[in-house]
């Protein structure tokens, strides 16, 4: 895959919190005479379903080269997003965030598990810290990392400290 196709990936992976954006109108507003809602209404709403994963997928396929390959590594992405958030991101109030999957088609099948755990609970501290570890090692293998979606020169500057710690055998 391109550079470009690596980062439309990743970040389709993210892209559902963008309806949490609304979360700095209803700070701003709290103390207002017309408060906004912006955040408690939308965030888990409109990113978080299948319309707008449609949606994603289909700019992936147009921006991309290799089309159904990044379209299907979209779509996957942007699902893990979503069972991130069912599995793993309990509110510290308690509150689940349940995923409206059908949205914005039917408001039927809205995705909760009983089992959920916190965000900041040691599973996700795990999971982090093992994610960290595998793009460290894809790095130091395959020469480029996440960073490069920010600036190749930083990439190159990060993948070669990395290998000077770990030399690679050719
Ligand atoms: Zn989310």
């Amino acid at each position: 895959m391109t550079r470009k196709e690596r980062m439309l990936v990743a970040v389709a992976g993210i892209i559902p919190d963008a309806d949490g954006l609304g979360i700095v109108g209803e700070v701003l507003t709290k103390n207002s005479t017309h408060p906004l809602t912006w955040w408690s209404d939308y965030h888990h709403v409109l990113g978080h379903n299948i319309g707008f994963c449609l949606l994603v997928t289909a700019a992936g396929y147009a921006m991309s080269t290799s089309r159904w390959k990044t379209a299907a590594l979209v779509f996957i992405s942007f699902h893990l997003h979503l069972l991130g958030d069912v599995v793993g991101a309990r509110g510290p109030d308690g509150y689940q965030w349940p995923i409206p999957y059908l949205m914005p088609f039917s408001h039927g099948w809205t995705w909760t598990w009983a089992g959920q755990w916190a965000l900041n609970a040691w599973q996700n501290i795990v999971i982090t810290a093992t994610a960290m570890a595998i793009t460290l090692y894809l790095a130091w293998k395959r020469g480029y990392s996440p960073l490069e979606m920010f600036s190749q020169k930083a990439d190159k500057v990060f993948v070669e400290t990395v290998r000077k710690r770990v030399p690679v055998q050719v």
